[in-house]
């Protein structure tokens, strides 16, 4: 019995309308990285952002974590993640990770990007590197996913396609362990949390309908980081850059669907070799 945990499923209705939160952050998200450019601040980004959300019927989530009022978090270059949305404008070559949440009917969908300002033709090559080889584990860890698995090989293979890139590329990239990923549902944080790296043990057993948000942050250097003076600003401490890739996932007995993917992660999965099961609205 004991080790023998498992988490808690979602009913369809309840996926229903996790999906629908996942297809607005991905609609935010989405206009966002097609806003991002040289001159741009981010709290214009915020801005949009927010309206995208509202308008199509949704509330941003990030308001309800005490102390915060954005609808974005906008960690640029050696900003990790929680970064603030301000007057900050935006250059060429910056590296931008935007971290978005949104709530339809009390549900919640969660994910992040990173984009290059100017696109990756602006970019420092090792910056492209970073970010594919951080939204590439994403995905690997998306893939170990499966009813009756273990939480913590979601971690496992992250951490294996990071280290695989890194020598693909390489590098060797840091990989951030103060932040992790969670179990998500009617609160953005749930428990258990999802480590984005090897952690001893296997975690809890994966139910039918678990929902989670799996986010690698990953640096070009050290991993070690502080929070700056404003309270919510992860940077790095050796002042390299930093990646961020989030999705919320469900896994059911048919396969896998990624809640905040426009497709529900068809492709990418289908290149995987991972099932797809659609959540329909
Ligand atoms: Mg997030
Ligand atoms: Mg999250």
């Amino acid at each position: 019995m004991f080790g023998r945990r498992s988490t808690v499923g979602r009913t369809d209705e309840q996926l229903a309308l996790m999906r629908a939160a996942g297809l607005l952050v991905a609609g935010a998200l989405s206009t966002v990285a097609g806003a991002v450019s040289a001159g741009v601040t981010t709290a214009q980004l915020d801005r949009l952002a927010e309206t995208f959300i509202r308008d199509h019927g949704g509330v941003p989530s990030f308001p309800g974590v005490p102390g915060y009022r954005h609808t974005l978090c906008t960690s640029v270059n050696e900003e990790i993640v929680h970064g603030i949305p301000g007057s900050r404008v935006l250059q060429d070559g910056d590296l931008v990770s935007v971290d978005c949440g949104a709530i339809v009917s009390g549900w919640h969908g969660d994910a992040a990007i990173s984009v290059f300002v100017g696109g990756e033709s602006a970019a420092r090559p090792e910056d492209v590197s970073l970010s594919r080889a951080t939204e590439q584990s994403l995905w690997a860890g998306i893939a170990a996913m499966r009813v009756g698995g273990r939480l913590y090989a979601v971690g496992e293979a992250i951490e294996d396609s990071i280290l695989a890139a890194g020598r693909a590329d390489g590098r060797d990239y840091g990989i951030v362990e103060d932040y992790v990923g969670h179990a998500i549902g009617q609160e953005m944080h749930l428990d258990p949390q999802i480590p984005n790296y090897a952690v001893r043990g296997k975690g809890p057993l994966l139910a039918s309908g678990f929902t989670g948000a799996l986010e690698p942050m990953v640096t070009l250097g050290d991993a070690r980081n502080r929070v700056l003076d404003d309270g919510w600003t992860v940077v790095t401490l050796d002042g390299s850059r930093a990646a961020h890739w989030e999705h919320t996932v469900v896994v059911r007995d048919a396969g896998v669907c990624v809640l905040t993917a426009a497709d529900g992660g068809a492709a990418r999965l289908s290149a995987l070799g991972v099932p797809f099961a659609p959540v329909s609205t």
